[in-house]
Formats: structure tokens, sequence, C-alpha cells
């Protein structure tokens, strides 16, 4: 099975504000115009395309290879969304149906986003104009027991989906150690997460978590991590920057270089290891 490959096409200099947890890293951007193209090169060789990067919105244009990607949803910051009049219609004819917003409540200022107020707008009026809203919250070893209310809070503002994402010591968030959950905390992050589902009905709110938690206990995520196979970086997935360097996945940016795309072609020279598949890899650096 090909990789799916992630084509970053900016960086942290190109987005709009700066969060202490970014963890993309500066590698300059690609064009709108390069974007479009090699997503189609890569559709041709068979691969999946999935678009990223900082905030894409920064360019518009970037709208066509999403398009072209079949790629229904999209991250941001928000504040586009409130600044550009039209941009909800490039969205409708990009085939946008969810927005992925920042949203880390009791940590938002800590990782310096945007203030959650203007969130709440910027879900209120994606709301208004027919999208699905995912909000994106960063656990830290802060914020990690107020699942509960996080999720009840991402409901209130209007939200369809709450993912949560761990925080992880690497880009600009390799200033900040302290924020990291260890063992202990990341057990009763996980006890939270069954609670609150229990609580809350799908219906109301799904609540997400992404890969980089590492594998839940009694989850699917568990039983591939029982087979080695949990983390897909390198194997299932790939991500290349727009200089064309080529990495497992967009969270090992920083210096996990295992390849170079050049002129349409793909060449892998280096796996990542290959006997420490049963969590996370990210967090094992
Ligand atoms: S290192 Fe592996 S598990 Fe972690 S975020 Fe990347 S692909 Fe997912």
């Amino acid at each position: 099975m090909k990789p799916k490959v992630v084509l970053m096409v900016n960086d942290r200099k190109s987005c709009n504000i700066r969060c202490n947890h970014c963890y993309v890293p500066d590698y300059g951007k690609r064009t709108s115009k390069s974007t479009l193209e090699e997503t189609i090169r890569l559709q041709e060789q068979g691969y999946d395309v999935i678009i990223a990067g900082t905030e894409t919105l920064a360019d518009p244009m970037y709208l066509h290879a999403y398009k072209q990607a079949g790629q229904d949803y999209l991250l941001t910051n928000g504040l586009i969304l409130l600044q550009d009049p039209d941009i909800f219609d490039k969205l409708l004819k990009a085939e946008i149906k969810t927005l992925q917003m920042s949203a880390h409540f009791e940590v938002q200022e800590e990782l310096n986003s945007i203030p959650i107020d203007v969130v709440k707008k910027a879900v209120g009026l994606s709301k208004n104009n027919g999208f699905r809203v995912r909000l994106a919250t960063t656990i830290t070893s802060v914020n990690y027991e107020e699942v509960h209310l996080m999720s009840t809070l991402a409901y209130y503002m209007g939200a369809d989906e709450i993912k949560f994402i761990n925080y992880l010591p690497i880009g600009s968030a390799s200033a900040n150690n302290d924020l990291t959950l260890d063992e202990v905390q990341r057990s009763k992050f996980f006890d939270q997460i069954n609670q609150v589902r229990d609580f809350i009905d799908i219906d109301q709110l799904r609540i997400l978590l992404h890969g980089n938690f590492g594998p839940k206990p009694g989850s699917k995520g568990e039983v591939l991590a029982n087979e080695n196979c949990y983390c897909p970086a390198g194997d299932e997935i790939i991500a290349i920057n727009p200089k064309g360097e080529i990495y497992g996945c967009p969270f090992l940016m920083e210096s996990q270089n295992i390849g170079t795309y050049q002129n349409g072609d793909l060449l892998i020279h280096n796996t990542l290891t290959k006997d420490k598949r049963q969590t996370c890899i990210a967090n094992l650096l």
C-alpha cells in the first residue's frame, strides 16, 4: 500500500500568529501553483494527498489543491474567517465541510494562541455559514484534568467535535518541557476521556484523540501496539516539506529526514525505527 502523503505548504514564519506550541519548523513555503501541480503529480502515482501547514488560509489559492486532493477539512486559527468577508464562499467552492480551529481553554494564553473569545466568534460564524466545526485542544500537564469542562465548553461554543492533541516538546514547544504529560497524568487523562464519552452523547459532541497520545488502553490502538504497528510514520504516512525533504510525519520534521522528493520522484533512503512501533515515535524523541 502506498503511504499517504502530507504535503506541507507553509511554515511558522508564514503564519499570522506565533503559537508557543507550534511543531512546524521554518522550512519556507511552497507556492499555491506548485502545491496544486505536486498534488496532481502525486495522485497520478497513486498517492493520497493531504494538504497541511501552519495557516494555509494565508493564501486562499491553496484551496485549489485542497479541492484537487478531495480534502473536505481544513485547519485554521480562525482569524482569517473573521477578517475576509469572502472566505466562506471560497471554502464552499473548494468543497471544504469541516473547519478545525485551536481552542486550548485553560492554557490558551500560555500557548500564546488567539484569545478564546475570538475563537468563539469564528466558531459561531462558521456554523452560521453551514460548516462543521472541530476544536483542537492541546493537552498539557496544566489542563489534563479538565477534560469534562473543556468538552462542555466546546459543546456550548457550538462545536461538533473536540479533538485532544498531546503537547509534545518539539518545534516551538521544545522550550517548555514542563507542560509534557507524564505517564500517570496520561493515564488519568485517558480515564477522563472514558468518563466524558459516557456522559456526552456522540451526536452532541464527538470526542476525538490524536494518535500522538500513544495507545489508549482498551482501544484499537492498543491492539495495533501489541502487534508493534501503532505508529504509521514513514510507513503508511509521510510528510514532504516545501524543500522536498521527506519525514515520517508532520510531528517528526525537526531532524528525522528519511528521504527526498524531487521532480515527482519519492526517494526514501532511511526507514524510521522498526522495532518501536508500539507507541507514537514522536514521544520517544
Ligand atoms: S509519530 Fe506516529 S503516532 Fe506519532 S503523530 Fe506521527 S504518525 Fe502519529
